[in-house]
């Protein structure tokens, strides 16, 4: 399957939530959620009430356009989830937001998760010294992720300290002048501020 190029704006209305996929425009009111938050299309303003497998589907959407993962990877995820001990769901949710683009975004190093995807396959990175342009590398407690020092001087990098935000969540550190970040702890399912419910993606694929 092709990776969904249309306006992304589309996936946040027809899911009825922010997914923060364009960067600083999600956080103005040009944002298209703020403007016309209904589903896109002909019929879009007629809310259908849902059954129980469209709401499954629709949590699972949604997740997966978050992150911005395809399917075959999201189910190899859920059968990951299964295998490892705890609740499926909140390993689920774990999995994903370990994923090296969605820390890079996390730690204030790219402005949403399709850029930092971006910056990753370019071979902007190292993990714990060495260069990884895989956006879908796992990251474990103590690696540590870095701007590459030949890639710091760059006007994307200069910019990423100017308007470094000075916070990141509390399972990560981060040392915005070195563009180093490192990871404290794997995140619990409160660390993650992502109104799904993943126990309906796990009922969906379980069936
Ligand atoms: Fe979604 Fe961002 Fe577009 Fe708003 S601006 S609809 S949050 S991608």
């Amino acid at each position: 399957m092709a990776r969904y190029t249309d306006a992304v704006c589309r996936l946040c209305r027809r899911e009825g939530m922010k997914l923060y996929l364009k960067g600083e425009r999600c956080y103005t009111d040009k944002c298209a959620v703020t403007k016309r938050n209904f589903a896109p299309g002909q019929h879009g303003q007629s809310r259908k009430k849902l059954s129980n497998y469209g709401m499954q589907l629709r949590e699972k959407q949604k997740a997966k356009r978050f992150y911005g993962v395809l399917e075959a990877q999201f189910r190899k995820y859920f059968e990951m989830a299964e295998k490892q001990p705890g609740i499926a769901g909140e390993n689920l949710l774990r999995i994903l937001e370990s994923r090296l683009d969605n820390v890079v975004y996390r730690l204030g190093f790219a402005s949403s998760r399709a850029q930092a995807r971006q910056l990753i396959v370019h071979g902007h990175f190292t993990v714990n010294g060495k260069k990884l342009d895989i956006p879908s590398y796992i990251v474990n407690v103590g690696d540590v992720i870095q701007a590459k020092e030949k890639s710091q001087g760059s006007p994307k990098f200069k910019e990423v300290k100017e308007i470094f935000k000075g916070t990141v969540p509390h399972w990560l550190s981060v040392d915005v002048e070195k563009l180093e970040g490192k990871i404290v702890s794997l995140p619990t399912r409160e660390d993650i501020d992502i109104p799904i419910a993943e126990n309906l993606i796990i009922e969906l694929y379980s069936k």
